[in-house]
Parts: structure tokens; C-alpha cells; sequence
């Protein structure tokens, strides 16, 4: 721990690197968070999201997903709503256009049931039984079968996490153990937010890695560069889980102030309850990452970013 304090004095004498933004006010002069999250600090209205296209996923895992590809009216970024169960549909995905055939529907993944080569149909599944029903405006009238609040995990994109192997975070582990627990429960959505490394995005993330390396915490990284601690919102992913008509879920996380994020300031979105993510490495079986920078990262989350997650005291 003392070798913390003197990496922090040493770190308040060095430049800050990149000038265009200042420190994010929720973070005090010393670093620490001062407090959470308000509800009155979200936007009054949400982003506006369209699903362009579903397809199924079979996984090496074992069940079937269906991958929803979203645009927004907020950033050009392809954000991903990763669903479990056939039967959790995508208002906007499903919405019948004008003029548009049921070959073109299938195409989009506005279909209900499994395709088959030779299927005519989208809104009939001869070899389920199942038709979808709408309104007069083409409006899918969905029939789920979800009686309990659905598994959601609002992910945000890492590249070197989940694709480059890094063991400097968990975020590649804490992926997959959402896959994990949805695929047992049957239904869950991931939602899947291209906002790279707490949102400053991949080349000022691995800036940020130079620093830690050089001695800082990820809290103080981020700041050096002039980068909040957290850039990141989640209003988009409220968005996609009112399209998909996931209105009272069971959010997967650590983070307090996801949970007031992820609601939404009128609430639209309900948590209603909340599981922990408590690193494979701490528990029992011996399984996770081992690395002394993912100790740091996970340190640094429960001790500046107030991170509702404690170490067993048997391993301290
Ligand atoms: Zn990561």
C-alpha cells in the first residue's frame, strides 16, 4: 500500500498529456470518487435505436443466440444487443415496412421460429407451429414467455480483454460468465456498447497502459491523459432493452452506478434485482486470471469507483 501513495505523489508532479478535456467532476482532487451517480444527472430523453438485422448464432458454447445489430441517432457505431431466447423480439426489427416482402423480412431477421431452406414465410414457422401476430400499424403483438425479470449485462466493447488475450482486465471473463448464466437460465440479453476502454476508445486505452505501467492506477491514467475516470453512458442501452421490451431485469454487475445508468432518469428500465460478478480468480475452484495488473485494475474499481464487490478475507 505505501508504494501506492508514492506512486500517486509521484504521478501529481507529471504533466497531463493529451489538453482537450478536463477531469470529470465526480472525482476529487485526490483521485477518490467524492460520490455516486445521480438520477438527476441523466438525460431527459433517451437515444433513438433501430435494429437493422438478427441472425442466429450457433456457439461453440453450446446454445444458440441471436445476434441484434443496432444504428442510433446518436453516434455511428454498430452497438449489438446479444440475445438469449428465440422468443425476446426487437420492436423496431419486427415492425412491418412498406412494401416489403416476407423474403425480405427473413433477410433482416424479422422472422419468427427457425429459417429452413425452402421457408416462403417470416411471420410462420410451418415446422414450429408458431405465427406472430400484429396490429394495424405493424406492430409485432410479442408472445414471451418471461415470467421473471430477464439476465441482462450491459457490456461495454474491449478488444484486448476479449480478443488480445490481456490479462490486465477481466473483462473477457465476465463476458462470458454472462453467456454462461444466460445460457443456463435460458433467456438473458447482453448489450453490447462499442465504447472501448471506459469510452476513450482504443489508442488513448493503451496510452493509459503506459502509465499504469509506469506506475499509475487506472483511475489515475485515465486522468492524465484528461480523460474522466469513465466516459462511458449507457442511455443506449436503455434504448435497446425498452425495444426489446426487457422492462424488468436482473442486471449482472458490480457497478452502483450502472444500475442508476441503465434505469434511466423516469425509470423506463427496471433493476430489480442485481447479481455479482465476483472474479473467477477469487473464488473457490482455482479458475480466472492471474495477473498482478488484474489485482490492481479490480482494486482500483472497489476502492475509487465504488464497486460493490469484496475480496473473501481468506485470500487477503
Ligand atoms: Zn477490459
Amino acid at each position: 500500500m505505501n508504494c501506492n501513495m508514492d506512486t500517486s505523489d509521484v504521478f501529481d508532479q507529471m504533466p497531463l498529456i493529451s489538453p482537450t478535456i478536463s477531469p470529470s467532476k465526480a472525482l476529487s482532487a485526490d483521485g477518490l470518487e467524492s460520490h455516486h451517480l445521480s438520477r438527476t444527472q441523466l438525460p431527459e430523453t433517451l437515444p433513438v435505436v433501430q435494429c437493422v438485422a438478427r441472425a442466429r448464432i450457433p456457439t461453440t458454447q453450446g446454445p444458440e443466440i441471436f445476434l441484434h445489430l443496432y444504428s442510433n441517432n446518436v453516434d455511428n457505431k454498430e452497438h449489438l444487443a446479444i440475445v438469449f431466447g428465440e422468443d425476446i423480439r426487437s420492436k423496431s426489427l419486427f415492425k412491418k415496412r412498406p412494401g416489403e416482402s416476407q423474403q425480405d423480412r427473413m433477410t433482416r431477421g424479422a422472422y419468427v421460429g427457425k429459417l429452413y431452406p425452402g421457408r416462403k414465410l417470416a411471420d410462420r414457422d410451418d415446422n414450429l407451429g408458431l405465427e406472430l401476430r400484429f396490429d394495424d400499424q405493424g406492430n409485432v403483438l410479442t408472445e414471451t414467455n418471461l415470467n421473471e425479470p430477464t439476465l441482462v449485462r450491459i457490456h461495454s466493447e474491449c478488444y484486448t480483454g476479449e480478443t488480445a488475450w490481456s490479462a490486465r482486465c477481466d473483462c473477457g471473463e465476465q463476458f462470458d460468465e454472462a453467456g454462461r448464466l444466460m445460457g443456463e437460465n435460458g433467456h438473458g440479453c447482453i448489450v453490447y456498447l462499442r465504447q472501448e476502454g471506459r469510452g476513450i476508445g482504443l489508442g488513448e486505452k493503451l496510452k493509459a497502459y503506459n502509465l499504469q505501467d509506469l506506475g499509475a492506477d487506472t483511475v489515475q491514467a485515465n486522468l492524465m491523459l484528461r480523460h474522466p475516470a469513465d466516459k462511458r453512458s449507457f442511455s443506449l442501452a436503455t434504448a435497446i432493452l425498452l425495444d426489446l421490451g426487457l422492462l424488468e431485469i436482473t442486471l449482472l454487475t458490480n457497478n452502483p452506478d450502472k444500475i442508476i445508468a441503465v434505469e434511466g432518469k423516469n425509470r423506463m428500465v427496471k433493476v430489480v434485482s442485481r447479481v455479482p460478478m465476483i472474479p473467477l480468480a477469487w473464488q473457490q475452484n482455482g479458475a480466472g486470471i492471474k495477473s498482478k495488473e488484474v489485482e490492481g485494475y479490480l482494486r482500483t474499481k472497489v476502492e475509487k469507483m465504488g464497486h460493490l464487490l469484496s475480496r473473501p478475507s481468506s485470500d487477503k
